[in-house]
């Protein structure tokens, strides 16, 4: 299993404009298998234990206030190589920096609106997938 998932989050922002289909569409084309997904309004506390590594950070209350202010969609994908594929897709946290073409170039606002998550590593895919969906949750 190692490799081929990554759990990804499609942020307040994107799901209030209406890109969840278009992001999803584009995953699709890129070979990204849904293994487990849900559409969830995360509570503070939720959103501070996701991102407990950025707690102390300049940015950090105002990531626990955004995601938490609205739904958001959490999706497990299966791919080969799965981490590495999807934060090429996805393309650079700054959508300024992020490369034509991909999903923060086209859908996100700014560095802390930049539309979708994507684990940075196997070992946050593996946390981060058993901390929203169990065993049962996903195919
Ligand atoms: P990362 O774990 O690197 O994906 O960072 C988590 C999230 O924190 C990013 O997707 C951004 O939404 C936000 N973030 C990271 N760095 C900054 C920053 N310098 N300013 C504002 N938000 C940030």
């Amino acid at each position: 299993m190692e490799g081929n998932f990554t759990l990804s989050i499609i942020k307040p922002r994107a799901v209030q404009k209406g890109f969840i289909i278009p992001i999803l569409e584009k995953c699709h084309e890129a070979g990204f298998r849904i293994s487990a997904m849900k559409l969830v309004q995360l509570t503070k506390k939720q959103v501070a234990g996701f991102y407990k590594e950025h707690e102390g950070k300049s940015f950090f209350e105002s990531l626990v206030e955004f995601m938490s202010s609205d739904r958001v969609v959490v999706i497990l994908f299966e791919k080969d190589n799965a981490v590495a594929d999807f934060r090429k897709l996805i393309g650079a946290t700054d959508p300024s920096e992020a490369a034509p073409g991909t999903i923060r170039n086209l859908y996100a606002e700014s560095k802390e609106k930049n539309a979708v998550h994507g684990s940075d590593s196997d070992e946050s895919a593996l946390r981060e997938s058993d901390f929203f969906f169990s065993k049962m949750e996903r195919f």
